[in-house]
C-alpha cells in the first residue's frame, strides 16, 4: 500500500506505482522531464486524476501533479482539498461552485491559481503554501473572503490588492 499519510493519520489506501513507496497520485516525477519515464509517469497520474473527477472525490492532498484543469463550471459538493500537494504548473477553475473551503495549506503550486467567476461558499486556504505566480479571483464570489486575507502570506498580498480592486470595482 502507498506509504502517504494525510493530516487526519489516515493512509493513502492506493496500490504503489510499480517498485515506488507511494501511489501513481504521490510519487514524484522523475527528475528528468524529457525521460520516457516521465511521460508515462505524467499519463497516469492525468488518468487519476480525471478518474478523481469523475467519481466526485476532490482530496488531492499531496498530490505531486503536473497541472490541474478543472472542467469549466464544475460543482463540488464539499471540501475541495489540496493540502501538501506539489503542482508543477498551475491549478485553475473557471466558473467552478465549491460547497466548503478550498484547502491549499503547505501546498507548492509552480504557477497560478485560477478562481476566475468561481463561487465559494467558504473561505479559501493559504497558510505556508508557495504559490511561483499569482493567484487570480477575477468575478470570484468567496464568502469568507477575510480568511484569505488573514492567512495568506505577505508577499502575496499586491496581487491580493489586485484583486480586491477587481472585486469592488463590480
Ligand atoms: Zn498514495
Amino acid at each position: 500500500m502507498c506509504g502517504y499519510t494525510f493530516r487526519t493519520g489516515k493512509k493513502c489506501a492506493e496500490e504503489t506505482y510499480q517498485d515506488s513507496k507511494y501511489c501513481i497520485f504521490h510519487v514524484d516525477f522523475p527528475k528528468d522531464e524529457d525521460s520516457e519515464d516521465f511521460k508515462r509517469i505524467r499519463e497516469l497520474k492525468e488518468a487519476k486524476v480525471n478518474e478523481k473527477i469523475d467519481r466526485g472525490d476532490f482530496n488531492f492532498e499531496g498530490a505531486k501533479l503536473l497541472e490541474v484543469n478543472f472542467p469549466k463550471d464544475i460543482e463540488i459538493e464539499d471540501f475541495l482539498n489540496f493540502q501538501d500537494a506539489v503542482i508543477k504548473k498551475g491549478v485553475r477553475f473557471v466558473g467552478a461552485k465549491i460547497g466548503e473551503d478550498a484547502l491549499f495549506e503547505g501546498s507548492q503550486i509552480g504557477e497560478d491559481i485560477f478562481f476566475v467567476g468561481a463561487k465559494i461558499d467558504g473561505g479559501v486556504r493559504f497558510n505556508k503554501t508557495e504559490i511561483g505566480e499569482e493567484v487570480v479571483f477575477e468575478r470570484a464570489e468567496i464568502d469568507t473572503f477575510n480568511d484569505v486575507m488573514n492567512e495568506l502570506q505577505q508577499k502575496y498580498l499586491h496581487e491580493i490588492h489586485d484583486t480586491i480592486a477587481h472585486w469592488k470595482a463590480k
